[in-house]
């Protein structure tokens, strides 16, 4: 630490991203909840087609080709839509614009919204999940903080019901409720609906995870116009710029490829009940994932630690928190068909080794 740091940051403790290594050949990569498919062929079109001197230019600060498509997906207006560098910036936006109140998150979630939170200055609550990591929304009737709630939430991909969130919003219509749908196209309900209804709902959602881009960093916000207006004023008080070109046209193309997206979803959710299954067999139990990721716990015989060591040995990397309530849990993207048997393999000889 340099000794010109702003003392109110001495303490903050940075986000720590899932590992991505580079170049060990043969290596599962089962950490970050990427996608194993490939983006949309229109993304290949597109970059194909693009004029690199047209890099010497700025994007549109805008966003407006990418913003009618997404409008068009959601249904909604286009004033109510934006976009960020990631589904982070956009967050990180919420945190600076609406937590005068402060902010209120389960004490197990995304672990950005408390470094969200302590980078802004907002007071931030920790509302413990039940013993099931499930969410009691009683809880939270009498918060007045802005509610973060990641739907499904993460990392034990347990999801709640639009009526659950309905009645978040309904505790009270003058706190807003921010549901973070990083993972909602594996077998949630998106919020975006209650948008008629409620307008103190901000969706937000990411092109990270379900669209294949985690690279291209493209998020996006859905809720009332002013709701957005207040996003953009931050957005253009640190970067109008923040989306290059690139990562515009090619979330757009995406749009218009619902029916792969689709199918790619779909094929995660059959991959991910299978291996469910296959490691039940094996005495894993674990939460109900309604997302892109399984949140295991080991059978007695070996610790959560001791499985994500020894499945780093056999070249599978997955994730382990060494967290309170958490850390006899390893976090396993769910991969191609073929990823998961051969994790399923690896881990009927790891056990077997044991005996
Ligand atoms: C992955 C993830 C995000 C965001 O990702 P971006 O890549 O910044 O869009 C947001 N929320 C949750 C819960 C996530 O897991």
């Amino acid at each position: 630490m340099s000794r010109f740091l702003n003392h109110k940051l001495q303490d903050l403790e940075p986000y720590t991203p899932g590992e991505q290594p580079k170049g060990i050949d043969g290596l599962l990569k089962l950490n970050t909840n990427e996608s194993p498919f490939a983006p949309s062929v229109h993304v290949r079109h597109v970059l194909n087609a693009f004029n690199k001197d047209d890099l010497r230019l700025y994007p549109d600060p805008t966003c407006n080709d990418f913003l009618t498509a997404l409008a068009n997906t959601f249904d909604v207006k286009q004033t109510q839509v934006t976009a960020g560098n990631g589904s982070d910036e956009l967050l990180a936006f919420a945190f600076a614009a609406f937590c005068e109140n402060g902010a209120a998150f389960a004490d197990i979630t995304y672990g950005f919204y408390k470094v969200f939170a302590q980078l802004y200055g907002v007071n931030a609550q920790k509302v413990p999940l039940k013993d099931d990591f499930s969410i009691d929304v009683s809880d939270y009737k009498d918060i007045k903080g802005t509610i973060f709630v990641a739907n499904p939430n993460a990392p034990t991909g347990i999801a709640l019901g639009l009526n659950d969130i309905k009645e978040l919003l309904c505790q009270d219509e003058n706190r807003l409720v921010v549901v973070d749908e990083a993972y909602v196209d594996f077998g949630a309900e998106s919020a975006v609906l209650l948008l008629k209804e409620f307008d103190n709902l901000l969706v937000i959602g990411t092109f990270s995870k379900s669209r294949s881009l985690a690279g291209a960093r493209l998020g996006y916000a859905i809720a009332s116009q002013h709701i957005i207006e207040d996003l953009n004023k931050i957005k253009y008080s640190f970067n109008p710029y923040s989306i290059n070109k690139l990562s515009l046209l090619i979330g757009e193309a995406t749009l218009k490829d619902g029916d792969y997206l689709k199918s790619c979803a779909e094929k995660i959710i059959v991959a991910r009940e299978n291996t469910v299954r296959a490691l039940s067999q094996l005495g894993f139990t674990f939460t109900d994932s309604s997302a892109n990721f399984l949140f295991a716990q080991p059978p007695a015989a070996i610790s959560a630690q001791d499985y994500y060591e020894k499945l780093r040995q056999n070249n599978i990397l997955v994730r382990y928190f060494d967290a309170p309530r958490i850390n006899n849990y390893v976090r396993i993207t769910v991969g191609k068909a073929s990823a998961m048997e051969r994790l399923v393999e690896v881990t009927g000889q790891i056990l077997g080794e044991l005996q």
